[in-house]
């Protein structure tokens, strides 16, 4: 009945048809990225309602990520209407949670069960591990974590899973397992491996269980099969069946969709044998393949086939377009990050200009979430609208607010809350009872927190164990010791370093298996750079000043201008957390999370910033990859590792076949990494796209030396500041090409905030205000200005000042 339906199918090609009309046997569709498979998924679901009859109660359909569901979900609804309702569309995980809240009781657990993350499994498995009198250096809660995530995915149990270990670590391992999940249930709680785990035990336990859910679901399709793990895999058979039930129910109608090309979540245990064996797991089943791509340029697809053609042990498929060549890749060699970052701001704005592309129509992708706050910094100032998915906007972030929070103490120790943010943080044993001892004698004697630690120390809180006593007393002398390194004026980075070390934070997670810690290191990394460029640019400010040798430095007006209230030191600590304040304030305006992206910004929508594992899935007309270096993306630790390099050449080719239209991608030639600036070679995987295909818009200089004369296309509005001094620094051999002339100085705004006495202005933070008084000048320039109820503020006008004049 082909004719009836063409309204479904009409705009398919026969082998996306075919997988539509589909009956019976389990379906594997194969393909390349961009060749239609979501789209199969969705009209076959449609299709199935109105050609086959079936129910949308009996629709499960299942993708990797919230925004995926959400997205099919959305689609299928304009297929089919509010009749879409009872499907259930969702990840594996929140699937598993409705499951289980619903058949708790078989399980002997109450449905209202909490659900762990990340972050509680491992606090309780500390917890554990102390009980167990482990030795928390060899064992430490993150290691343990990762280990039985890992048997998680794999479905062994906590019983099994002393049989299965061949080492001491996984012997102990096992038995911290066996009471991690005694105390889970005691709690009433699962993790999130656990929901996964446990719907598998249900079915597999429970057979009217699972024949209540095989009666129910008659169709169960999966989206991005190739980045399932084997518990999630496990789950589909339980689900879908492979026999008749003892009463005699068919398997439901399986229909899977996937491409190993884009397998990127080995470390999370997904491994493309669930394709590759899809026909040895379920008999009789049937595989199509989709050839011809719908989504890019033939110039985009053959970026992405030479890329991937480098990887060994594939099936060999080349994408191909009926759409035609299109514009040639865009490839640009920056000199630093803030270069690179201010280029794909230019070429945004550029093109939205010309009034051919939206925002919304543009992505940007970098390879970990600390990298977006460059890019975050300079949409910031230039007023692009963006928003940053998956990953919390880099102020936001945990660690990064922990680190932010011992600054904060040690510029003004009464910061009650940040001080008992950092009292325990990382675990000292200052426990939840201790810290309430301190606050209740706080209160009782009306002193400050600070304070009540301080009699503490000298035994003057009452209930309070000696245990406690000694952490806090450890802590106190910690704090003091970083007073001191303060006030012997050491630089803010050498301050955050400090914090870092002596409290044991970095080497918490140093020492950790997790990939989150991994990413946690690399944001606080980011963090010690921010500190770092602030005090090289404030010293810079300094040097430029025209009065800087003059001997008037502690004449009445410097000291006038030290005093004045409120106006932090340039390059102190306060001044560096004010800096840090403003901008995350600012952070916080562009975008509201979940904002319905073409109601915002007059229509334009947003750009989207995200890492590429976030990209899967989605398309974008303007794609810009940036941080295509050796050491970034492919990313260091994949380096001369054969396995990782694979895996990393296949986010590669996820980056690339996510541009309709434009692809961007460029590189940095220095990049500050660690702290440090990096001398970046070029990411292989920009050598293996056919030269033929970028058009460079900026090379790396040819000649080796460091007086090649270099485009400074970037600096635009400051000439004779910015370029020249970071040129004059190339030149000179030196290794820094960031600091003052970089475009992460607002350029924009300092050359446009020349103020005078009576000028108004408007800040980001005060609001309306009008200048009293000005002093300096060029960099050394300050206004002071009256805000009103804000009050009276001194700013300096060089730097970051989210504030223009009216
Ligand atoms: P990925 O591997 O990246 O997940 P995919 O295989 O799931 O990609 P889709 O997202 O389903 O691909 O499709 C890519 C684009 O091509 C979408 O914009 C889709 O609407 C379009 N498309 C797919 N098939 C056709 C077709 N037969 N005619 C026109 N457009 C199509
Ligand atoms: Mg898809």
């Amino acid at each position: 009945d082909q004719g009836k339906h063409a309204d479904l199918t009409g705009d398919l090609n026969p082998a996306q048809r075919a997988a539509v009309e589909h009956a019976g046997a389990p379906l594997l569709v194969v393909a390349g990225a961009g060749s239609g498979k979501t789209r199969v998924l969705t009209r076959r679901i449609a299709y199935l309602l109105a050609a086959r009859g079936a129910h949308p109660g009996q629709i499960m359909a299942i993708t990797f990520t919230n925004k995926a569901a959400a997205e099919m979900r959305e689609r299928v609804a304009e297929l089919v209407g509010r009749r879409s309702g009872a499907m259930w569309v969702s990840t594996f995980h929140s699937m598993c949670v409705r499951v289980l809240r619903r058949e708790a009781k078989t399980l002997e657990m109450s449905s209202n069960f909490s659900i762990y993350d990340a972050d509680d499994a491992r606090r309780l498995l500390t917890l554990v591990a102390r009980d167990l009198d482990l030795d928390a250096k060899r064992y430490q809660p993150r290691a343990l974590a990762a280990h039985i995530s890992n048997l998680k995915n794999e479905l062994i149990d906590a019983e099994s899973a002393g049989s299965h270990a061949t080492n001491d670590f996984e012997r102990r391992a096992a038995e911290v397992y066996v009471e991690y999940q005694r105390r889970l249930s005691q709690a009433n709680a699962m993790d999130f491996d656990d929901l996964i785990m446990r719907t598998v035990e249900l079915f597999q336990a429970f057979p009217d269980v699972a024949e209540y859910y095989r009666r129910r679901f008659r169709h169960v399709l999966v989206d991005e099969y190739q980045d399932t793990n084997h518990a999630q895999y496990t789950l589909v058979r339980e689900l879908a069946g492979t026999e008749p039930t003892e009463s005699g129910i068919e398997p439901a109608e399986l229909c899977v969709v996937g491409d190993a090309d884009q397998s990127i979540y080995a470390f999370r245990g997904a491994t493309i044998r669930n394709i590759e064996e899809f026909e040895r797991d379920f008999p009789n089943a049937r595989t199509i393949l989709l050839e011809q791509n719908y989504r890019s340029t033939q110039t985009i697809l053959s970026a992405a086939n030479a890329v991937i053609a480098r990887n060994p042990n594939r099936r060999d498929k080349r994408l191909w377009t009926s759409e035609g060549d299109g514009e040639k890749i865009v490839g640009y060699v920056a000199d630093n990050e803030h270069d690179e970052a201010a280029f794909v701001a230019g070429e945004i704005d550029e093109l939205v200009d010309q009034g051919s592309v939206k925002y919304s129509d543009v992505a940007v992708f970098y390879r970990t979430n600390n990298q977006s706050r460059v890019f975050e910094e300079i949409f910031i100032r230039l007023g692009l609208p963006y928003r940053v998915v998956g990953g919390v906007r880099f102020y936001e972030r945990r660690e990064v607010r922990d680190a932010l929070a011992y600054l904060r103490v040690l510029a003004n120790p009464e910061d009650t809350v940040s001080l008992r943010r950092i009292l325990n943080v990382p675990k000292r044993g200052i426990g939840d009872r201790a810290e309430a001892c301190v606050a209740t004698h706080a209160e009782r004697e009306r002193i400050s927190f600070a304070s009540a630690l301080r009699d503490a120390v000298a035994d003057k809180v009452p209930m309070l164990n000696p245990r406690s006593r000694n952490a806090i007393t450890a802590f106190m002398e910690l704090l003091d010791g970083l007073y001191e390194l303060v006030d012997s004026g050491a630089e803010v980075a050498d301050v955050l370093e400090a914090v870092l070390d002596r409290t044991g934070y970095r080497a918490e997670l140093d020492s950790s298996d997790d990939p989150q810690d991994a990413s946690r290191l690399e944001n606080l990394d980011e963090l010690v750079t921010v500190a770092r460029e602030f005090t090289e640019s404030a010293a810079e400010a300094a040097a430029l000043a025209p009065d800087t040798n003059a001997d008037n430095a502690d004449n009445a007006d410097a000291a006038e201008a030290v005093d004045d209230a409120g106006v932090p030191e340039p390059g102190s600590l306060p001044a560096f957390l004010e800096r840090v304040s403003l901008v995350a304030d600012a952070d916080s305006i562009p975008e509201s999370d979940g904002g319905d992206e073409e109601s915002e910004a007059d229509d334009q929508g947003v750009v989207t910033l995200m890492t590429v594992h976030t990209a899967k899935g989605l398309e974008y007309p303007v794609v810009f990859g940036t941080g295509w270096e050796d050491g970034v993306f492919p990313h260091l630790r994949a380096l001369g590792e054969p396995k990782e390099l694979a895996e990393e050449r296949r986010l590669a080719y996820v980056a690339i076949t996510r541009a309709r239209e434009r692809l961007y991608l460029s590189r940095a030639l220095m990049r500050t990494q660690w702290g440090q600036p990096a001398a970046n070679p070029a990411s292989r995987f920009l050598d293996e796209i056919p030269a033929e295909l970028i058009d460079w818009r900026r090379e790396a200089p040819s000649s080796g030396g460091g007086g090649s004369p270099r485009a400074a296309t970037t600096w635009g509005g400051r000439p004779g500041v910015g370029g020249d001094s970071a040129q004059a620094r190339i030149a000179s051999g030196g290794m820094r090409t960031t600091g003052f002339g970089g475009v992460r100085n607002d350029w924009k705004d300092t050359v446009a905030l020349k103020l005078d006495v009576g000028d108004r202005v408007s800040h980001d933070k005060y609001g309306l205000g009008t200048v009293v008084s000005t002093d300096g000048s060029g960099p050394r320039a300050t206004a002071t200005i009256d805000f009103g109820a804000s009050g009276t503020v001194r700013l300096m006008l060089i730097g970051s000042v989210p504030m223009v004049k009216l």
